[in-house]
């Protein structure tokens, strides 16, 4: 994709403070941190989100968020991980390259991603419950 801003730092057409590669991943720090350390891990080949992403490369791509996991715990001493993806522009996604955002966390750190929830009325859960169940046949 040409005009994709991670497929040029795949490329190498534009810089990028890289931190991990493998055959198929590349991992950098993400150009602005919720917390420093804060990378994203995304496929070396474009797939615009997790629905088009194939098993494989998600399989891939976590396996290697996994490791920044461990390797931000014990570098950075960071106290927790979040590890995130945002897709459609309805959850927040602003580039469109499949990626994992891997954000150490640290207690007290002022993040609050998770304040926000609605609670369930009367039946409303089984009958969510049951349409996302329908679905997955
Ligand atoms: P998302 O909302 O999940 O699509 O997040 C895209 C992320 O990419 C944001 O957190 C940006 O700060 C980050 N980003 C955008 N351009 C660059 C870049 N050139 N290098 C590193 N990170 C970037
Ligand atoms: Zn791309």
């Amino acid at each position: 994709m040409d005009d994709c801003v991670f497929c040029k730092i795949v490329k190498k057409e534009i810089p990028a403070t890289v931190i991990y590669e493998n055959e198929k991943i590349l991992a950098f720090l993400d150009i602005s941190p919720i917390n420093f350390g804060h990378t994203l891990v995304i496929p070396k080949k474009h797939f615009p989100n997790i629905y088009e992403t194939p098993d494989e490369e998600l399989c891939a791509m976590t396996t290697v968020a996994k490791k920044i996991a461990q390797a931000i715990r014990d570098a950075l001493v960071a106290d927790g991980v979040n590890i995130a993806m945002n897709n459609n522009h309805a959850a927040g996604q602003l580039v469109f390259h499949s990626h994992l955002h891997v954000i150490p966390r640290f207690t007290n750190d002022g993040y609050e991603p998770w304040r926000s929830r609605k609670p369930y009325k009367e039946n409303e859960a089984v009958s969510v419950a049951q349409k996302i169940k329908e679905s997955l046949k």
